[in-house]
């Protein structure tokens, strides 16, 4: 069979991601593979396919047990046999595995790293009829690394006692860890090497000052409503506290660190695989796990380390390719916490130097002053023209020459022997006779009251704006005194000009919430009508809801709105075996939308109580055969749901009278709640 009609049977895909038809047809041909791709790239695809193309089976190790399941479990479901030997099997599970294995009909088999090491397992291979040898995260082979697994210095040995191609995939890019991994896996049989660009183009960027923090994220999050999404916080305590916010206000929240019991921490995993519109408050010891391709958003409650773990964060948002944003927050106490963090660290000198570094790139993305994507990409050496989704490509930031600002700032710092903090610089150059001005013989200095075209808050501004540039860092042996860097030289001098930005500088008020609809306003109702088909099926099989359909198939369904089978076939993640089992499902819900919008919905449309009807119509949908999914099929006609929408006041009289009794009785509840709701 071709190529094309695997892609477009199995999986359900009409054409190839970037990069991944060279890939494929490298793995194919049995060449050594090394790929380099995004996180969401679509690796799995890349031996997969080959997978499916090559006599016998395809060996697979991967770090994560959780994956490995829910990869085979979306393998099965198209219609694959596949099968995983892992720790987290039962007896059946594992006797089933060796069955389809022994009698030759196991496609892709999945191992944990751990099981290399047990000496039953070359035998079993050897006997098996390996194809190929598919190795995810390779990076886990390099002692460098923060995901060092010993297992995989044994993966080399495999591939040569069984002879056979070897396809490494990985997301990270650096040239050392690079070279690692090729010496590792590979020793002599270089693979041909393929690097795949880091653009990830349907998430936005943003960033925003941190003023009211709490409120910042709950406003993100309100604007998203119901839509999965990932809260990093810098510490353990916030994310509870967050957490709790979130679910106070309405939300379904919870929260995850490194200091939890490893079960809980397994339960929240699960759920956040499974659950449609959850949203995890977390450490960053929540993620590396996590393969759900429909988060939507994801949010930094306070500064990444660096910009290489930012960008690792937010690419968890979206793989599924449908449009997905982001907000950092970040203010002159993160870039305090982060440079502390790395001077006090335990790491060697030049590890230290490199640190700042990377916190540097990150500040700089921070307070970019043109296109973020373009910036990000710079770091990772791609060129990119302006984006048009980022904060910056939406509003061009405001600029200003801040040379002199910058100078007199300087001059304070050294003036006062780089000793203080931005807080006691400023009242020098506001002239300020404060207790520690007169003390310190301040009032003295030619700098005291330079300053006075700016108040506090806009000087405030400048100095981070000024850490964020580099050009000033906290001393941790002054106490957090502030000190010039080299970098700084050159403008003192008056050598370079330095220009920031203006807008954060006046009322750093952040850019409001920004919402983009995942489908248009008329296919709203259709889409939060598949979604509920989605979630029952999901929820009766027992499996995340992405494994039936990803968000970006339920769009295009609601978008083209397939009147056949034959036309559901041509959606993009419709594979033959999915179409067999839930087309006539999915088809009924287009059908049952599909009649023209209601002229009740449209006479709502822009309005709040238009997103407030399609709510009312989801509820209504998921509750049409009562709580339990066993009732009478009922339903409320779009004028009375219209009604509801626009009750002035909502209570349970009201809406008996609107609803009538028998549908008061199933929908009243949910009703009330969405409309106290909003
Ligand atoms: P990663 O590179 O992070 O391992 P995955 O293999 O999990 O990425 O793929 C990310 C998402 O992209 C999945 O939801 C997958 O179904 C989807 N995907 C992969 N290849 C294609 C394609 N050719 N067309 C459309 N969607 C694809
Ligand atoms: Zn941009």
């Amino acid at each position: 069979m071709p190529v094309a009609t695997h892609l477009r049977d199995v999986f359900g895909f009409d054409s190839f991601r970037p990069g991944q038809e060279e890939i494929v047809a490298a793995v194919a041909a049995g060449r050594n593979t090394l790929a380099i791709m995004p996180t969401g790239g679509g690796k799995s695809l890349c031996f997969q396919l080959p997978a499916l193309l090559l006599d016998g089976v395809t060996v697979v190790i991967s770090p994560l047990i959780a994956l490995m399941r829910d990869q085979v479990r979306g393998l099965r479901e198209a219609g694959v046999e596949a099968g995983a030997l892992t720790s987290g099997n039962t007896q059946d599970e594992t006797d089933a595995v060796h069955e389809a294995l022994g009698a030759g009909r196991l496609k892709l088999l999945y191992i944990a790293p751990e099981r290399l090491a047990s000496g039953a397992t070359l035998p079993m291979l050897k006997r098996a009829g390996v194809a190929l040898i598919a190795v995810d995260e390779a990076h886990c082979v390099s002692q460098w690394g923060h995901d060092f697994r010993p297992d995989y210095l044994k993966i080399g040995e495999l591939r040569r006692a069984l002879g056979v191609p070897l396809a490494a995939f990985t997301a990270t890019a650096d040239a050392e860890t690079r070279a690692e991994i090729i010496e590792r896996l590979f020793g002599a049989d270089r693979p041909e090497v393929f690097l795949r660009g880091f653009d990830r183009p349907n998430i936005h960027l943003a960033f925003s000052i941190k003023d009211s923090p709490r409120k910042q994220i709950l406003d993100f999050a309100e604007a998203r409503r119901g839509q999965s999404g990932i809260v990093y916080c810098g510490t353990r305590a916030k994310t509870e506290t967050l957490a709790r916010a979130l679910s106070e206000a309405g939300h379904s929240a919870c929260h995850y660190h490194g200091g939890m019991e490893a079960e809980d921490r397994r339960i929240a995993e699960a759920r956040f695989q499974r659950e449609d519109g959850l949203i995890v408050v977390a450490t960053v010891a929540f993620g590396m796990g996590i393969d759900k391709p429909d988060i939507r958003w994801v949010a930094h409650a306070d500064l990444p380390k660096s910009i290489e773990a930012y960008y690792q964060e937010i690419g968890r948002a979206g793989r599924d390719g449908a449009p997905a944003e982001t907000l950092t927050l970040f203010g002159p106490d993160d870039i305090r916490f982060r440079r502390s963090q790395i001077d006090e660290g335990l790491a060697p000198p030049e590890r230290r130097m490199a640190d700042h570094a990377r916190l540097n790139a990150l500040l700089g993305l921070a307070e970019a002053l043109d296109c973020r994507r373009a910036t990000l990409l710079g770091y990772f050496g791609e060129d990119a023209q302006a984006c048009g989704n980022c904060d910056l490509c939406d509003r061009p930031a405001e600029v200003f020459d801040a040379t002199t600002s910058v100078r007199m700032a300087l001059s304070a710092a050294l003036r006062t022997g780089e000793r203080f903090g931005a807080g006691h610089l400023i009242d020098i150059l506001l002239g300020q006779e404060t207790d520690k001005v007169r003390q310190n013989g301040h009032a003295e200095l030619p700098t005291f009251g330079v300053g006075k075209d700016y108040d506090r808050r806009q000087w405030q501004a400048i100095f981070r704006q000024m850490m964020g540039h580099d050009l000033i860092r906290p001393d941790p042996e002054r106490h957090g005194g502030l000190t010039m860097t080299e970098r700084a030289r050159p403008i003192l001098r008056g050598e370079q000009q330095i220009r920031m930005r203006r807008d954060t500088i006046r009322a750093a008020k952040g850019t409001g919430p920004r919402v983009k609809a995942l489908v248009g306003e008329e296919d709203a109702p259709l889409l939060s009508a598949l979604k509920a088909r989605r979630r029952a099926l999901s929820e009766a099989a027992g499996v995340p809801a992405y494994i039936i359909f990803t968000d970006r198939t339920l769009v295009e369904m609601a978008q083209t709105r397939p009147m056949t089978l034959d036309a559901m076939a041509h959606i993009t993640g419709v594979g033959a075996k999915k179409l067999a089992t839930y087309g006539r499902e999915f088809l009924a819900v287009v059908a049952g939308a599909s009649a023209p919008v209601h002229p009740q919905r449209l006479k709502l449309a822009g309005r709040d109580q238009g997103g407030l009807f399609d709510r009312l119509m989801q509820a209504q949908t998921e509750l049409a055969r009562g709580p339990d999914g066993t009732g009478k099929p009922m339903s409320c006609p779009a004028n009375v749901l219209a009604r509801v929408a626009t009750l002035g006041s909502p209570d349970e009289a009201a809406l008996r009278r609107v609803l009538g009794e028998r549908h008061a009785e199933r929908f009243g509840g949910a009703f009330l709640e969405i409309l106290r709701d909003s």
